[in-house]
C-alpha cells in the first residue's frame, strides 16, 4: 500500500492573491512542468496569469540521482530543483506532493482526485493543463496517471455531490472552464508505442524557448538528460501543444492559439 504521508496547508487562499485568470497545471515529476509546459507557464505569467503547478511526486524513482545516496535525498534534491524551475518560469505558486514516484498506478483513485479536487476548489483554475492519457512522448504510467486524476478531479470539482465533505472547510463546487491534455506532433521510436491525443491548439512559445530551456536545466540531477532534451526541442520548433479535452460550454471543436480564448473571468 502505497500512502501519502504530506500534510496539506489549512489554507491556501488565505496567502494567495487571487487573479482575474488562473491556470493551474498537474503533472508527476520534477522537470515535467518545464519539459511539457514551461514555455506555456512563463507567457502566461507574462500576460497576468496566475499559474499554479501541482507535481505529484517529489521523482524520488529517477534513474539520474544526482550525489542522492537514497529515495528521501533524492526527493529533497529534486524539490529544490523544482522551486528553481518555478523560479525561472515565475510560476505563482509550485506544490509538490509526496506520491511514490513510479506507483500512482497504485494508488486509490478515489483518495487522490480527492487531493486534486480540493487544490481546484481552492486554487479556482479557470485552465487546468494536464498530460493525455497515453503518458506523452515518454509513456510514463505516472503521466498517464496524471492525467486520469486531474480529469476526473475538473469534473468532479464542480459537483454538489463529490467529496462534499470539502463544503464543511468553506469550498464551494467549482467549475473549471477548459481541460487540456499536453500532446505532441511527433513520437520517440526509442520509446513504448503512444496513441497522442490530436493536436486542437498550438502557443507559440519563441520568445520563451530559452526560458524553458533554463527551467530545465534547474534539474541538475537530471543533467544526463540535457542533451537529448535540448534536442528534441529545438528541432520540433517554438511550439507547446495541446488537445482540449473538456469544456465547460458544449461546443464544437476549433483550432486555437490561445489557451484562454473564450474564458470569462471572475
Ligand atoms: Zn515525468
Amino acid at each position: 500500500m502505497v500512502s501519502a504521508s504530506h500534510t496539506r496547508t489549512p489554507s491556501i487562499l488565505s496567502r494567495y492573491n487571487q487573479a482575474m485568470r488562473r491556470l493551474m497545471c498537474v503533472t508527476a515529476h520534477p522537470d515535467d512542468e518545464a519539459g511539457g509546459f514551461g514555455g506555456s507557464l512563463r507567457l502566461y505569467r507574462d500576460r497576468g496569469v496566475e499559474t499554479c503547478v501541482l507535481c505529484l511526486t517529489p521523482g524520488q524513482a529517477a534513474t539520474y540521482r544526482g550525489a542522492a545516496r537514497t529515495d528521501q535525498e533524492l526527493a529533497a534534491l529534486r524539490r529544490k530543483e523544482f522551486a528553481a524551475s518555478c523560479e525561472v518560469l515565475q510560476v505563482s505558486r509550485g506544490i509538490i506532493l509526496d506520491y511514490a514516484d513510479g506507483q500512482l498506478h497504485r494508488l486509490d483513485v478515489y483518495n487522490v482526485v480527492r487531493e486534486v479536487t480540493r487544490y481546484v476548489r481552492e486554487l479556482r483554475p479557470q485552465v487546468v493543463l494536464t498530460f493525455g492519457p497515453e503518458g506523452a512522448v515518454t509513456a510514463h504510467p505516472d503521466h498517464s496517471m496524471a492525467s486520469v486524476f486531474t480529469t476526473l478531479a475538473v469534473q468532479w470539482a464542480g459537483r454538489s455531490n463529490r467529496y462534499p465533505d470539502h463544503f464543511n472547510d468553506g469550498l464551494a463546487p467549482y467549475r473549471v472552464q477548459k481541460l487540456y491534455y499536453g500532446t505532441a506532433n511527433f513520437t520517440l521510436l526509442e520509446r513504448q508505442p503512444i496513441s497522442p491525443s490530436p493536436i486542437t491548439a498550438v502557443i507559440d512559445i519563441s520568445q520563451y524557448l530559452e526560458t524553458k530551456i533554463a527551467a530545465f536545466h534547474a534539474h541538475a540531477s537530471q543533467a544526463p538528460l540535457f542533451p537529448i532534451f535540448e534536442n528534441t526541442i529545438r528541432q520540433r520548433g517554438p511550439n507547446e501543444m495541446f488537445h482540449l479535452a473538456a469544456v465547460s460550454s458544449p461546443g464544437s471543436i476549433r483550432q486555437e492559439t490561445d489557451l484562454f480564448d473564450g474564458i470569462q473571468e471572475d
